[in-house]
């Protein structure tokens, strides 16, 4: 079993993993170099987290985002619920602590709640025909109350670096043979002494961002290579609550994608019955190609079909987030059984210059999450700083 499996085995309905040392526990400012100018793209987790870490060194950087928005995959909404909806990242897959090495300063006191499922609620199995019920019994990954990863970033991380974002700069060409790196959006053009690219795999693999000179030839065959998951959600309100805490469809085989219907309420100070679609790889297929009335259709029968009809009879409303229709996205994240030595090869450094943080730069050990892009920034910064 790869590192990678290990760690999905423990993910979604899995336990929580202990932590790697690789943030320090404490604010640490030592810089050994000044890397002068220094330009992140893109404001996601991993973005976000390494204007951060750069901004507790006092090194200059900006941040080009390509929307009008931060948080990338970790968006959510207040309009649909009365609390707030994760339309990307949702659960917390390792321990609380990763929320102090994110931070990265012992004397911030971090005031959000995060609420592990009960081992006595319901966890579902649908093979297609049957659905089995019975007790979760095993320690799961964590949900947010009354709040999500977004809110965590944009409480502890994104007030200090927010006035350095410059959004709506899509990045078209960043030209690094030079003793400065000329980045350029629309004909704009922004000069750096270092870059740290952080946008999702994904934007590489469509070409979207020219660079000058070509990546290594290691790194255009791994990012060529790497499978990008498709990957949707959906929430759904009802008037009543007639499902279990979490159902799980049965896909087969494992590696192709995962698919689950869940009590998004659960552990909310809400009394709004909202359950949720979580589809990646081929669990979301179905869903990303219909039309949204369509969509609503096919989800309702596949609710009908566990709950006697329940689901159409108390439906009140939903809201659709297709991740592959997402410009700056493209697609969910790399998908879990993935060859680990590629990823690797995602997160190495082109010289002195070119720098890669986010969910699919790591160093191979784990992939495919919040945690590890704020993780992958760590690695980049201290890989800049020497
Ligand atoms: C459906 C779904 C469910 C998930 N569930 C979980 C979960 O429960 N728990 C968990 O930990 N993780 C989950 N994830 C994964 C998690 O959301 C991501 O791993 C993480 O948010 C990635 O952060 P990032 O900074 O690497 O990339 P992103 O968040 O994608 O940030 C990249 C940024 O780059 C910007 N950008 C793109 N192109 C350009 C360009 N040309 N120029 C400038 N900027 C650009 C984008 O707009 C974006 O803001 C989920 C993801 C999806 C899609």
């Amino acid at each position: 079993m790869t590192r990678k499996e290990f760690v999905r085995l423990c993910g979604v309905l899995g336990v929580g993993l202990p932590l790697q040392s690789v943030f320090s526990s404490c604010k640490d400012d030592s810089i050994s170099t000044n890397p002068g100018k220094v330009l992140i793209i893109g404001a996601g987790a991993a973005g976000l987290s390494t204007a951060y870490l750069l901004n507790q060194r006092g090194i200059e950087f900006q941040i080009l985002e390509a929307s009008n928005a931060h948080g990338g995959r970790m968006k959510r909404t207040l309009d649909f619920a009365n609390f707030p909806i994760p339309l990307g990242a949702e659960w917390l897959h390792v321990e609380r602590g990763i929320f102090d090495e994110i931070v990265n300063d012992s004397s911030v006191d971090i005031g959000i709640k995060t609420t592990p499922y009960d081992l006595e609620n319901d966890y579902g199995l649908y093979d297609g025909e049957e659905l089995s019920i019975e007790d979760l019994g095993f320690e799961s990954d964590q949900k947010f109350v009354n709040a999500t990863w977004f809110d965590f970033f944009e409480q502890y991380i994104v007030p200090s670096v927010k006035d350095r974002i410059a959004y709506n700069k899509v990045i078209e060409t960043i030209d690094y043979s030079g003793e400065q790196i000329s980045v350029s959006a629309a004909g704009e053009q922004f000069t750096a002494d270092k870059v740290i690219v952080t946008v999702p795999v994904k934007i590489l693999q469509n070409e979207s961002i020219n660079f000058i000179p070509e990546l290594p030839s290691n790194k255009i065959d791994a990012i060529r290579d790497v499978t990008v998951w498709d990957g949707c959600k959906a929430f759904i309100e009802f008037s009543e609550k007639f499902y279990p805490a979490i159902v799980e469809f049965r896909i087969q085989p494992r590696s192709a994608g995962q698919k689950l219907y869940y009590d998004a309420s659960y552990g909310q100070n809400t009394n709004q019955n909202i359950v949720g679609l979580f589809a990646v790889g081929t669990g979301a297929q179905p869903y990303i190609q219909l039309s949204d009335e369509e969509l609503i259709e096919y989800i309702l029968a596949e609710l009908d079909e566990l709950s006697d009809g329940k689901a159409s009879e108390t439906y009140v409303k939903h809201i659709f987030q297709n991740w592959n229709a997402e410009p700056f996205a493209n697609g969910a994240y790399v998908y879990d059984s993935e060859n680990w030595r590629r990823v690797r090869t995602l997160g190495e450094s082109v010289g002195d210059k070119l720098y890669f943080a986010g969910d699919a730069y790591t160093t191979g050990d784990d992939w495919g999450s919040v945690h590890t892009a704020a993780r992958s920034a760590k690695r980049a910064v201290s890989e800049m700083l020497g």
